[in-house]
């Protein structure tokens, strides 16, 4: 077979190497805590809104916040038990978020279910609703609601959905040991979404550094209609949506633009998993799985209910082997470092990846030395010294024309920056500026139009 890829991007192999291979081969296991506390804000959009109060009785399943509006999904209680707080708590981005505390009684009694049965039988036109309503959102790390992702523009066609495995982020096995260990469970999920959009084609995108689960796969896309796994050379970051299309289809999202404009629609693993629990069982997305690895005594691959506590799931994983620097959620390349283990994991949670105190350490930036290695890296084609230069000035003018908000933060200029320069944090804070000012001007547009 054909290994397919996309120009640019760069090879951690050796730091991708080491840092899966005290999970790799982790069999994915169940735990479940005394407490969870579960965010209204896990999607891109609106969040959810708390429809319980402390003292409720909840089901497991149960809506314990509804979505507000199309941009939004509903969250579900994750265990059984007593709601013993709804509060505002610490989030990972600006500002509290929203959340319900529910104490297990560990009875996991579920509410009652709707199942549809078969991927291949249900009417295609109950199979989105089936999807917004379990509450599911990209547990890539995106957090998109996905019935949105689905539910094309007007004039908007899609021709092939890509289900995304790549795993590319050097830390994280979450993935690669779903599909060994559920492959067939991610094919209906992909299938379900192939009937309910009328697409012809799906293809399961897995690097070449993870055979065993494109035999896993190849194995269970036997006979179902219109499914293949297409292999992809092990490079980053490859499971970007973009990298993922032009590797696969050679289409080129436009800047600013997405991947239904290239008709295509990207799905990462889990959450065609969380598509078939949705549809063939009638379950709302409560639990994921999510790689526990670094500074551990005992790195694992865990099935964990939405709202477990980061403390609760590192004493599940034997504790700290080291001092903690910094605690990431999501992996090492891409993601975003927690401010204490109080944080609860989110429906997006893929990993999370400790750091020790040296490891954690900043090393001091050099001046650029116009070496243009960044530029030869990024798999956008942008100009991230150039960028760098505005950014630090807050010059958001420049770093939007020099098409910052393209960025998608993937790390590679950095990691090949011979001076160490903090690239992507000045990206973020560029993008971060940019991104709410258009959110402003929106409102204000809104505001004028009410009047
Ligand atoms: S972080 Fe942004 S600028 Fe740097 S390589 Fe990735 S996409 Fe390009
Ligand atoms: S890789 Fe670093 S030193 Fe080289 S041009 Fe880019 S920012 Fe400058």
């Amino acid at each position: 077979m054909q290994k397919k890829t996309f120009r640019r991007g760069i090879h951690p192999l050796h730091r991708a190497h080491e840092g899966k291979m005290p999970t790799r081969n982790e069999s994915i296991r169940d735990y479940v805590s005394d407490t969870v506390t579960i965010s209204m804000a896990m999607n891109i959009g609106t969040p959810a809104k708390p429809c319980v109060k402390k003292g409720d009785q909840v089901l497991v399943g149960q809506v314990i916040g509804e979505a507000q509006g199309f941009m939004s999904v509903p969250v579900h209680a994750s265990v059984s038990g007593e709601v013993t707080a709804v509060e505002q708590i610490a989030s990972l981005g600006t500002g509290p978020m929203m959340a319900v505390t529910i104490k297990n009684d560990f009875s996991d009694t579920w509410v009652e279910l709707n199942p549809l049965g078969s991927v291949e039988h249900v009417d295609p036109a109950k199979i989105i609703p089936a999807i917004q309503a379990a509450g599911i959102t990209g547990m890539g790390g995106a957090s998109f609601p996905t019935h949105v992702k689905l539910t094309f523009g007007q004039g908007k066609t899609c021709d092939t959905i890509i289900v995304n495995g790549a795993e590319c982020e050097t830390h994280l096995t979450a993935d690669y040991r779903l599909m060994l260990e559920n492959s067939v469970r991610i094919v209906d999920g992909l299938r379900a979404v192939m009937r309910a959009t009328n697409v012809k084609t799906g293809i399961i995108a897995i690097e070449d550094n993870k055979m065993e689960a494109v035999a896993a796969m190849q194995k269970a896309v036997h006979g179902r209609e219109g499914v293949r796994v297409q292999v992809l050379r092990t490079k980053y970051p490859q499971g970007g949506e973009k990298q993922l299309i032009e590797a696969i289809t050679g289409r080129q999202v436009p800047s600013g633009g997405l991947p239904i404009d290239v008709h295509t629609v990207v799905l990462n693993v889990g959450t065609c998993a969380a598509i078939a629990d949705a549809v063939i069982d009638g379950k709302p997305l409560i639990s994921r799985v999510t790689t526990v690895t670094g500074a551990v005594r005992k790195p694992s691959n865990l099935r964990l209910r939405i709202g477990t506590i980061t403390e609760d799931i590192i004493g599940e994983c034997g504790g700290y082997a080291e001092t903690p620097g910094k605690i990431f959620f999501g992996g090492a390349m891409t993601g975003i470092c927690i401010p204490n283990d109080n944080m609860p994991i989110m429906k997006s949670t893929n990993g999370i990846v400790v750091f020790n105190e040296r490891d954690s350490k900043s090393k001091n930036e050099s001046p650029c030395i116009h070496c243009g290695r960044c530029v030869a890296a990024c798999p956008i084609g942008l100009n991230p010294y150039q960028i760098k230069v505005a950014a630090d000035k807050s010059d958001f003018e420049s770093a939007a024309k020099l098409h910052v908000m393209d960025c998608i933060l993937c790390g590679s200029c950095a990691y090949m920056c011979p001076s160490r320069r903090w690239l992507t944090p000045s990206f973020k804070y560029a993008k971060d500026h940019l991104a709410a000012e258009a959110k402003a001007k929106q409102a204000a547009a809104k505001g004028g139009e009410n009047k």
